[in-house]
């Protein structure tokens, strides 16, 4: 089976359960060279911490508001320095941070200066009709940020993380009044963003309305860029 042979850089963007986490499972299972953040899940364990920051993000988070771009960059950043992703050979796989057109800006500045830009940027295109329904089908293994679909992706046992047997929980801002502002949120940042890694000629878009449909075009694209 063909693998990763250069260094990837991949940023994932998508509506709120367009299944970012989703694909990101699949591609550490099946590129075990790229290692992944996620800043919904650092915004997370930080609140679960009680930390300083988790305590300003809580309030943003329940309102399925963004948290203020200059707590995430510092936030993100130290997250990239603590493990040393900052160098030109690093490969991984960054899903949620940026999603404003300044977060972009300021990340793309401590990227350039490490030589260790994102080179791949990959829009995971989902009709937000299909994304409402299977919002209230979702659970999470919160400790670890894998993410359940009762419907599709159920846990082995019902309601237990399928690795830790941990109980699944429903996160907080996954109710149909938040959902529906965190999607409004989206939709108003993810342009400029887009137009961002547009102008860098990174970005790519798959679409697609469930994960094993997006999954496979997705290891294509790697492999095509990234792969031998
Ligand atoms: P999903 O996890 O379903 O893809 P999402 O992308 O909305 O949905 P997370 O990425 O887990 O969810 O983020 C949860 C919340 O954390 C967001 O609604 C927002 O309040 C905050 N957040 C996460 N990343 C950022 C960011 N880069 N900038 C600002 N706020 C953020
Ligand atoms: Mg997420």
């Amino acid at each position: 089976m063909s693998s990763i042979v250069s260094p990837l850089r991949l940023l994932l963007l998508g509506a709120p359960g367009s299944g970012k986490g989703t694909q990101t499972s699949k591609l550490l299972k099946r590129f075990p060279s790229i290692n992944s953040l996620s800043s919904g899940d650092v915004l997370r364990s930080q609140i679960a911490l009680n930390s300083p920051i988790g305590q300003e993000a809580s309030g943003y988070i329940k309102m399925g508001r963004l948290v203020p771009d200059s707590t995430m960059v510092q936030l993100i950043t130290s997250q990239l320095q603590q493990k040393n992703w900052l160098h030109s050979d690093a490969t991984w796989l960054l899903d949620g941070f940026p999603r404003t057109a300044p977060q972009a800006q300021a990340l793309n500045v401590i990227l350039s200066e490490s030589n260790a830009n994102i080179n791949m940027v990959v829009e995971l295109d989902v009709d937000q009709s299909v994304i409402l329904e299977r919002i209230e089908a979702r659970w999470v293994h919160l400790p670890s940020g894998r993410v359940y679909s009762l419907d599709y992706n159920p846990p082995k046992v019902p309601f237990k993380d399928d690795i830790t047997g941990e109980s699944l929980s429903k996160r907080d801002d996954d109710t149909a009044e938040v959902f529906q502002k965190r999607l409004d949120q989206y939709n108003s940042e993810i342009e400029p963003l887009k137009r961002f890694y547009e102008a860098q000629g990174t970005l790519h878009k798959i679409s697609g309305n469930t994960s094993d449909i997006i999954f496979p075009k997705l290891e294509t694209l790697i492999l095509e860029n990234f792969g031998k």
